[in-house]
């Protein structure tokens, strides 16, 4: 499965102790990820990460394209909802791309982590149908 790593940046440490909470489900996926976050990830855990541009930079655009060309099967966005963000509209319009595409998304650590433990039990597996991935 194709998953996407983002976290805005008072985020970031938390999306780090996720990946590293979870690194034996991760380390069975293809990671991609925008800029920051994913040196961040290949950084402090030595997993492999496809890197985007920085969010704020078209980031969270790039991925939406992967999105709407159902190349992506899992988004697990870290969002900080208490700060301002430039890049807001490349945040929801990520978001909305998700509902339109039905790729399963989580916006904060609680349901991330039942995604990520759906994914090892394979209640995911039916993206595989859509796109043809391992
Ligand atoms: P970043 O982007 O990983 O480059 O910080 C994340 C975001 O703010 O969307």
């Amino acid at each position: 499965m194709n998953i996407a790593l983002i976290a805005h940046d008072k985020k970031k440490d938390d999306l780090i102790r996720f990946v590293l909470a979870y690194q034996p489900i991760f380390e069975q996926h293809s990671l991609f990820a925008t800029g920051t976050t994913g040196t961040r990830i290949t950084t402090e855990t030595g997993l492999p990460v496809h890197r985007f541009r920085s969010g704020p930079l078209g980031g969270d655009q790039e991925i939406g394209a992967y999105i709407a060309n159902d190349k992506m099967d899992l988004v697990l966005f870290f969002r900080d909802p208490l700060t301002a963000q430039p890049h807001e509209p490349d945040v929801s319009a990520l978001i909305r791309l998700c509902d339109v595409y039905c790729v399963p998304l989580a916006t904060n650590m609680g349901s991330a982590e039942v995604l990520v433990k759906g994914l090892e039990r394979g209640d995911i597996e039916w993206r595989s149908i859509i796109n043809g991935n391992e």
